[in-house]
């Protein structure tokens, strides 16, 4: 199976990244959003992502005109993946808008046409019957600054063809991305089921004054070789996204500690717009 037209669902945060990165490596590139507004948004973005790729992976002029050339828009569905091989979709993480993308979806697209889901936290398995194909249908999960992260968790769900996981392992190695192939279907994938654990560890010793943020990273970074420690990485995540996790913890447990986390988040970071790096401020100051 060769692809060779790859549709993007959903033009937000991960959506004109991938769709970008896939028209860098040479595909022909749909991008589909619910209105032609949010598309002209997409498009006033790749301006800024040029520059991140000349920047980060000394792209030339020629090769951006080129990817530019190979973008083209569209809120209809049907027109959008009328001739795709691929659809990566990457709506809002939200399991109706999901269910209910993918029955248009099933019947707007040809039967040649996959389907893969960037989806961080729901498993594929959640939406095959909705995709009308399931055998066509698995996760692709990217990572946000795709073209620096290149990691492409290929996940499948029980019912998921052979030959189609094999076929977006294949397409993820040419654009570009270091393919990561799952056996089976896991929450989190790898790196969040590696991650999550770590940075609730890190948190849980700060918030039971065991330590000091500092203290704890340089615990983790000596001790392993690792470049960064938990909060450094927690402030490229965004603490907002801590909070939620943890939150979701405590209103599912009423543990103490987890409700003591959410508090200290809430007072010390949320509350004065310290989010991590994209404010200039989080565990650390950028
Ligand atoms: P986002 O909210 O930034 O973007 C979602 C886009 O989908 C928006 O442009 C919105 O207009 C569009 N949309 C809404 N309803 C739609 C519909 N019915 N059909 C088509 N498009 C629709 O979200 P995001 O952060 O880009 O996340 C998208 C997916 O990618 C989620 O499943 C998320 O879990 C996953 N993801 C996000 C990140 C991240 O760091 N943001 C990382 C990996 C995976």
């Amino acid at each position: 199976m060769e692809f060779k037209n790859v549709t993007i669902a959903g033009s937000g945060v991960l959506g004109y990244q991938i769709a970008f990165q896939t028209a860098f490596h040479g595909y022909n590139v749909t991008v589909y959003d619910i209105n032609d507004e949010v598309l002209e948004k997409a498009k006033a973005k790749f301006d800024g992502l040029s520059q991140a790729y000349k920047n980060d992976l000394k792209a030339t002029q020629e090769q951006l005109d080129a990817t530019f050339k190979r973008l083209a828009y569209n809120s209809d569905l049907a027109i959008a993946v009328k001739d795709a091989d691929l659809v990566i979709e990457a709506v809002p993480e939200n399991p109706q808008i999901k269910i209910d993308f993918y029955q248009k979806l099933s019947k707007a697209a040809p039967q040649k046409t996959i389907f893969a889901t960037n989806s961080s936290t729901l498993l594929p398995s959640d939406f095959a019957d909705a995709t009308g194909r399931p055998e066509k249908f698995l996760a692709l999960h990217f990572a946000n600054e795709i073209w620096k992260h290149n990691t492409a968790e290929v996940m499948g769900h029980p019912g998921t063809d052979k030959k189609v996981f094999d076929s977006v392992v294949a397409f993820s190695k040419s654009i570009g991305m270091v393919a990561l192939p799952l056996h089976k279907e896991q929450p989190g994938y790898i790196v969040n089921s590696l991650l999550v654990p770590l940075l609730t560890a890190a948190t849980d010793l700060l918030v039971n004054e065991v330590a000091d943020a500092e203290t704890i990273d340089k615990t983790w970074m000596v001790a392993t070789s690792a470049p960064i420690g938990p909060f450094a990485i927690l402030d490229i995540v965004g603490i907002t996204t801590a909070y939620n996790i943890n939150k979701m913890a405590a209103d599912a447990t009423n543990d103490p500690l987890k409700i003591k986390t959410v508090e200290y988040l809430k007072k010390n970071f949320i509350d004065k717009n310290k989010l991590g790096v994209s404010t200039g401020e989080g565990f650390y100051k950028y």
